[in-house]
Order: C-alpha cells, then structure tokens, then sequence
C-alpha cells in the first residue's frame, strides 16, 4: 500500500510469507513468547509491501499462525494474552492503513481535479496525450483531443452574474461527462475551456460524439447558450503540446465560423 512502483507478483508474496511465518511461528514452541513479537513486525510490514486489501488478509493469516502456535504451546494465561495483543494490533494497523489510504485518495483528489466543476486540471494532461500518442504509435489506437468553450460567455457573467457563470460552466462539466464515455477524460483549461480526451475512438464515433454534446449545450437552459468545439485527431500531431494548439486552432476556427459548431480535423 506504501510500496511505489510495480506489485511484486503474488507467489513471490504468499512464498515469502509462509516460509517467514512457518520460520517465526515454529519458535514460539522452542523460545516462548519471545518469538511472537515478529508477528507485530510482519503484520505491519505487509502494508508497506502490499495492496490493504491483501495485507488485511495476509495478516490474517499471520494472526491465525501466531494465535494457533501460541495456544497449543504456551501456558493458557500468556497464550491468551498474546492472543489479545495480536487482535489488538492487527484492528489497529488495518485501521490505519485505512486512513492513510483516505488521506492519499483526498490528496490526490485536491491535487489533481478543479474544485469547482471536479474536472481533471492541467497537472495530468501531459501525461495522458503523451500515453494516447504512445498507444496511437504502438497499436495505431485513435484519440481526439477536443476544446470546448462556451460562446459569449462573459455575456452570462454581465448579464446574469459571476455566479451564474460559475453554475454555466459547472454545467458544462457534467453535460460533457454525461455524454462521453467512461474512457474519456474532461479536463478545465480555464475559465469556460474544457478538454475532452476521447480516447480510442473512430474518427465517426468522435464526431457523432461532440455534435451530441454540442446539441446538449445549445439545448441547456443552465447555460443558456451555445458552445463551439475544436477538435483533432492524434494522427496529425507531433507531440501534446502540438496537438492542444492544433485543437486551439480548430476551435478558433469554429468560432470564426459563426460559433455554436463542431470542427473536427482528421
Ligand atoms: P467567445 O464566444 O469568443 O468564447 O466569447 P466569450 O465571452 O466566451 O470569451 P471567453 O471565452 O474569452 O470568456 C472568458 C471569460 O470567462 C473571461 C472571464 O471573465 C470569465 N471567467 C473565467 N473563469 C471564470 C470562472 O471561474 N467563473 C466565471 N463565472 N467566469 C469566469
Ligand atoms: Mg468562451
């Protein structure tokens, strides 16, 4: 759970396991109670090394080890005690563990998503074009990137207030998640830009796809007007910055065009 990088592969855990259990349980019936304090080593080693949820049930089964050697060799009063200790410990760390986990999850959340509309902000966007333009090179997999933004907006902020603007743009947000896939990713650029990364997806399939949301938008009473969307295909791009100004082009174009319209270049 602590561990960065890659999973360590589960035989290599549930071999290293049972040897180091067998190896440290065993002695309590020669050492006594001595032996038992690896238990409280190992059992909050595994978070470090492990998913929680399979440190929870590895320290299960350390709990069980440790709990069945003790009572079939130490005095009824010490194996009892050990026994409480070890239950102890291993609702505490598990409770822990579960903490820690919420905080990163919150932290991750604070760190990566605007606040206001819960979209993806600018700090994961590099990585995910440079991963569509990798998969697009290694298994020739389409992505669109497409730039939304609301025509006339300041309109809404003078006419109606800033904090209709705000309720305009949070709309925007969820019409865009509501009608693309689980897949995509919608990130706020700023102010009423929003990026939709439709990610393996048919040039058709893309178009069908931001006409949909386009048409939603103009029929929003929320926002109360229209949107235009630039869009392009990572096939003509040649790195992600590339491919965003490609995208801000073809919005700019789309609004040169009238505005309230799709430009999607392929
Ligand atoms: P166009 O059709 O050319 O896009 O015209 P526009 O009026 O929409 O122009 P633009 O997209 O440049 O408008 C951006 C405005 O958005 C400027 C700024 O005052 C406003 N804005 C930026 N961030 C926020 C925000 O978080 N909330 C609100 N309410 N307004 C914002
Ligand atoms: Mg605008």
């Amino acid at each position: 759970m602590f561990r960065e990088g890659k999973p360590l592969p589960t035989w290599v855990i549930v071999l290293v396991t049972t040897l180091l259990v067998l190896a440290t349980s065993i002695p309590i019936a020669y050492h006594g109670l001595v032996s038992v304090l690896w238990a409280f080593t190992i059992t909050t080693a595994f978070y470090f090394l492990l998913s929680r949820q399979l440190a929870f049930a590895m320290s299960l089964v350390v709990l069980l080890c440790y709990g069945g050697v003790s009572i079939y060799s130490l005095e009824p009063y010490p194996a009892i005690r050990v026994l409480i200790a070890l239950v102890v410990n291993f609702y505490l760390v598990s409770l822990l563990a579960r903490k820690i986990q919420r905080a990163q999850f919150l932290l991750s959340e604070l760190a990566n998503k605007d606040a206001m509309t819960g979209a993806l902000n600018r700090r994961l966007l590099d990585d995910y074009l440079n991963e569509s333009l990798g998969s697009y090179e290694r298994n020739a997999k389409r992505s669109v990137v497409a730039i939304f933004d609301i025509d006339f907006f300041k309109k809404i902020n003078d006419e109606r207030g800033h904090q209709a603007g705000d309720v305009a743009i949070v709309e925007l947000v969820k019409l865009i998640k509501e009608n693309s896939r689980k897949s995509d990713m919608v990130f706020r650029l700023g102010g009423d830009e929003m990026l939709l990364l439709i990610r393996d997806v048919s040039i058709v399939q893309a178009q069908e796809m931001l006409e949909r949301i386009r048409a939603r938008i103009e029929s929003c009473d929320v926002i109360g007007t229209s949107s235009s969307v630039g869009a392009v295909c990572c096939s003509l791009a040649n790195s992600y910055d590339n491919w965003i100004n490609q995208a801000d082009e073809a919005l700019y174009r789309a609004k040169s065009l009238g505005r309230n319209r799709v430009v999607l270049m392929s």
